[in-house]
Parts: structure tokens; C-alpha cells; sequence
């Protein structure tokens, strides 16, 4: 049977991440990546609706190892899915995919020290089985093939074109077309600007209003340290400059919520146009970052409203009618298509089935360590990025992290390293701090993180910077189980047989 030392779930941004970690820091290590669908890119290629762009900066939602050289900060999904591949092909990671293969099972036995794994084929049909000593799932966090729609009422009366931003319809023309985009997130305020240059109408119906701020699309002070210092410290300057620009935003948020409330405010009072009621659609209900928050270029929502091309509604979808919707407060609206930007449904671990020894793991009652390993799960790391700031800051540091620990073990003759919680008084909190519905309806589909270090996800680069790259790979938490010299136990990496 086929071995690899270690085995990659995902080619979307962390999956070709990690390659390129594990390329430079392990170069004795063999690798595949299993990615389910037929591309490299993840999201970046799912997704294809009008506008779709980052919302954090590219500077930190690029690769610290290839830094992002684009003119803007906030980057479109074409530019952004280009720069995963140009990564990809640069070092031959791409040589490494086996594209549609989907990973359905991973078995650990530790007698044998490795993961047995089961992949089914879309293209053949065909079930393929290899073995690995280290698993490293990048497989993002929801699932492809659908978004999440709730079921309105009527919708199988309504007359016109009803669609989902995670099924674009290329051939889609809104052109002179009423749009409702039923939504307040990330999605909504970037279709809304978008479809507003050709639609008839956008209107942006939301349940209840979301915080959303204008920021730059591109970032002077980034510009400036390019054009003064070389870019071996510019890169790495801009980089820090942002990650801890970002926090201390969040920092703020928490501990002076007040005042965040109004900075915000002050700058909506700005952008949208005299006399606009902004309170029943730009004032949450929450404090900043008890969700995540929205930012739109250069304020380009605002501008549609501005102009009058888009406008926002906060009421309640009572039923879909044969020519648009019926709100709760007896409003209706006229559409010819509606948007359901209501969100993602949130998946772990790919919908990966893992034992370890015969035992199925029932994944949502483990702790996280270091918000990278699993309590009780041998030889396997995921890379789970940020809420409050850019995904792969985090997963830099994991792919970092797991560099280290693979060479470790390799260096001190170990064949498994295991988290293991011996603190009793540690108790389980959710793993995402976020009160958003998409995060709160799959909380008890995700593993938990702890009250105590290292099982506290701190969604802090500067905290998990000194935790993941600053300390040692010996922990009492981590159980490390040397290869016996004979006996049962193969040898976990390949490269050494
Ligand atoms: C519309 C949108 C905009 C976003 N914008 C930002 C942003 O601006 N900043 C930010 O930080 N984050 C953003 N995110 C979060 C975003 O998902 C991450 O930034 C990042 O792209 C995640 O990369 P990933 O490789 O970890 O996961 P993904 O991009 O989800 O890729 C995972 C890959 O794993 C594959 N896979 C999954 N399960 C299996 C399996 N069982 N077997 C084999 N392959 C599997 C999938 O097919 C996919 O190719 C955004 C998300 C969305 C949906």
C-alpha cells in the first residue's frame, strides 16, 4: 500500500500553505495532498459571485513565506485565487495534488504507528486507501456543496430567479433586474455595491443590522515602507504592522466597546447621505466584534446607497409571493431575483470519519490544543485560521509549528504525539467566539477549546506568535511515544525506512 510521511487534505489557501512549509522546513518528508474537488483554490474558486473580494488585507490573508505584491490591500476573488496558484506551481506543489479525492476516513492504529486513510474518487467512482504517519487537514471550515438556506415560506410560488452565492450561475444577467439580497454579512455588502452598477434596484434586506466600516482598499503607509526599505524588511514590517493594527482594533472593541460604537458611527454619519436613519440599519444589537465585522471598500456601499441604486430594508421575510416578498411588517417587495446571502453551513474537519485504535472519535466532545491539535487524536494538526483577523496569520504559524514537531519526533526516534488533557479543572468553552447564527447553530459540531492554556484559542497573533513559534515541542500536554528500537511499531516516516 502506498505511504506517504505526510498526507494534506485541501489545496484551497492553507493546503498549498502547508505544502510550502513543509517543502522548506522538512525536506525528507514525502507528501500528497488529497483535494475532493477538481481545482486548487478552496474558496477562492468556489466562490464566483459579482464582487467577490477579501475583507481582511491581502498583506496578512497572503502567504508570510510569498508576500503579496498586488497594488490593492483588499484584493478581488480572480486576483486572490491566481496568486494560490502562481504559489502552487512556483515549487511543483501542484504536481502533488490528486485532484477529486475525497478523504472519508482516517483510521489510527498505534501499533502501527499511522494513519490508515480512505479517499473515494468523484471522477472514477473508485475508493483509494493509503497509509500516513502525520495527517494535516486544511479542509476550511464548511461544506462545498451547499450554503445554508432556511426554508421561506412560498418560495416554490415565486415567479422569478431565487439563487445562492455559493452557486453562482455564470450566465446570471441582472442587468435592468429588481434585486433583493436577503442578508447583512460579508456577502450582502459586497454583492449589494456590485449588482448596483446594472441592476434596476438592489435592496439589502436584513434581519437585523450588522456593524460595517469603509476601509481603504489600499493601504498608503504599506506603499510608503515599500518605497523606503528593501522589501525583505518591508514585507515582513507591513505584515506585523497590520496583524497588531488589527488586534489592537479588537482589543479596543472588548474592552471599550463604547467608544468603538462611536468611531463607527461617526464615520456611517459621514458616508451615508443627510437625514438617513441609520439606527435601524447600521446599529446592532451587539458590541463590535461580538460578531464579525464588516468592512466594504472604499465605502463602495455606501456610495450605491448614496446614489440611489441600493437601499436597505430591516424587517423579516413573512413569505415569498409570485412576484417578490412579503415582509412581517405587511411591506412588499418586487423582485425579479432574489439573493439568499444567508450564510455558510459550517463543517469540520472536512466530514472526515477518524478512530484512533478502533474507536470512532466523537469529535465535538475534544479539546483543541493550541487550537491545532485534537485531545486523544495522535499525529494529526489542522489549520484553523483567525475570526477577527486574516486566516492564514494563523495558519503560518500552525504550518510552522507542525514543521518543528515533525522534526522533532523524527530527531528523538518518536512515533506518536498525542494531546492529553491531565487537568481536571480545565472545562470546555466553544471553539469559535463568535455570536453569529451560522457560528451558533454548528457549535456542537466543532470540537471545544479550554479555560486553560494550551487548550485557549486566543485568536491573538501576538499570544499564539510566542506560544507556537517561541516554545518548546515538550509539554506535559503533549504525550510523545518513542518508536520502540523492535517490536510492532513501524517507522512513522517513510523517509527513514
Ligand atoms: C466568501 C468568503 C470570503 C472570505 N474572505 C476572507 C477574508 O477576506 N479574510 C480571511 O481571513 N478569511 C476569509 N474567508 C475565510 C476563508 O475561507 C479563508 O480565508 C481561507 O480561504 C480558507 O482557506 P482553507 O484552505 O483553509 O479552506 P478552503 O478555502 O475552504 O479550502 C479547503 C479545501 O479543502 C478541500 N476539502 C475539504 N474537505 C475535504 C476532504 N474531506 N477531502 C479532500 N479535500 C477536502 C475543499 O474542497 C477545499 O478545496 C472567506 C470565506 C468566504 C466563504
Amino acid at each position: 500500500m502506498e505511504h506517504v510521511d505526510v498526507l494534506i487534505v485541501g489545496a484551497g489557501l492553507s493546503g498549498i500553505g502547508a505544502a510550502h512549509h513543509l517543502q522548506t522546513a522538512c525536506p525528507w518528508a514525502s507528501f500528497a495532498i488529497f483535494e475532493a474537488r477538481d481545482a486548487i483554490g478552496g474558496t477562492w474558486d468556489l466562490f464566483r459571485y459579482p464582487g467577490i473580494r477579501s475583507d481582511s488585507d491581502m498583506y496578512t490573508l497572503g502567504y508570510s513565506f510569498r508576500p503579496w505584491s498586488g497594488e490593492k490591500a483588499i484584493a478581488d476573488g480572480d486576483s486572490i485565487l491566481q496568486y494560490i496558484r502562481d504559489t502552487a506551481a512556483e515549487s511543483g506543489i501542484d504536481q502533488e495534488i490528486r485532484f477529486e479525492h475525497r478523504i472519508v476516513r482516517a483510521d489510527w492504529s498505534s501499533v502501527d504507528a499511522r494513519w490508515t486513510v480512505t479517499a473515494e474518487r468523484a471522477d472514477t467512482g473508485e475508493t483509494v486507501v493509503l497509509t500516513c504517519g502525520f495527517l494535516f487537514s486544511c479542509t476550511g471550515y464548511y461544506r462545498y456543496d451547499h450554503g445554508y438556506q432556511p426554508d421561506f415560506a412560498g418560495m416554490d410560488r415565486f415567479g422569478g430567479t431565487i439563487v445562492h452565492p455559493q452557486a453562482w450561475p455564470a450566465d446570471l444577467d441582472v442587468s435592468g433586474k429588481r434585486v433583493v439580497v436577503i442578508g447583512s454579512g460579508a456577502t450582502a455588502v459586497t454583492l449589494v455595491p456590485a449588482l448596483a452598477e446594472s441592476a434596476a434596484h438592489v435592496t439589502m434586506l436584513q434581519r437585523s443590522p450588522s456593524y460595517v466600516a469603509s476601509v481603504p482598499s489600499t493601504n498608503p503607509a504599506a506603499h510608503l515602507l515599500h518605497r523606503v526599505l528593501p522589501a525583505r524588511w518591508a514585507d515582513p514590517a507591513i505584515r506585523w504592522m497590520l496583524a497588531l493594527g488589527t488586534q489592537a482594533l479588537f482589543q479596543v472593541s472588548k474592552r471599550w466597546p463604547g467608544v468603538v460604537k462611536r468611531m463607527l458611527r461617526k464615520r456611517l454619519e459621514r458616508e451615508l447621505p443627510p437625514g438617513y436613519d441609520i439606527d435601524p440599519h447600521f446599529t446592532p444589537r451587539y458590541d463590535p466584534w461580538d460578531q464579525r465585522l464588516c468592512a466594504v471598500p472604499d465605502g463602495d456601499l455606501f456610495a450605491a446607497i448614496r446614489s440611489g441604486a441600493a437601499s436597505v430594508v430591516t424587517d423579516h421575510v413573512d413569505t415569498f409571493t409570485e412576484t417578490g416578498l412579503r415582509l412581517t411588517s405587511g411591506t412588499e417587495l418586487d423582485a425579479d431575483i432574489v439573493v439568499s446571502a444567508t450564510g455558510l453551513e459550517l463543517l469540520f474537519l472536512g466530514d472526515i470519519v477518524v478512530s484512533v485504535d478502533g474507536d470512532e472519535v466523537d469529535l465535538p466532545s475534544r479539546l483543541a490544543y493550541k487550537g491545532m491539535m485534537l485531545e486523544g487524536v495522535p499525529n494529526l494538526a489542522l489549520a484553523f485560521g483567525y475570526t477577527n483577523a486574516s486566516w492564514t496569520l494563523k495558519c503560518d504559524l500552525t504550518c510552522d509549528y507542525v514543521c518543528r514537531l515533525l522534526n522533532h519526533m523524527r530527531d528523538h526516534g518518536l512515533a506518536q504525539c498525542t494531546p492529553r488533557n491531565h487537568d481536571a479543572g480545565v472545562t470546555a468553552k466553544p471553539l469559535l467566539g463568535l455570536s453569529s447564527g451560522y457560528v451558533q447553530r454548528s457549535a456542537d459540531r466543532f470540537p471545544k477549546q479550554g479555560s486553560q492554556a494550551p487548550w485557549q484559542v486566543h485568536q491573538s497573533y501576538l499570544r499564539d506568535w510566542r506560544v507556537m513559534k517561541r516554545s518548546g515541542i515538550e509539554d506535559e500536554a503533549l504525550e510523545l511515544v518513542r518508536r520502540p528500537t523492535s517490536g510492532a511499531v513501524s517507522p512513522v516516516f517513510a523517509a527513514e525506512v
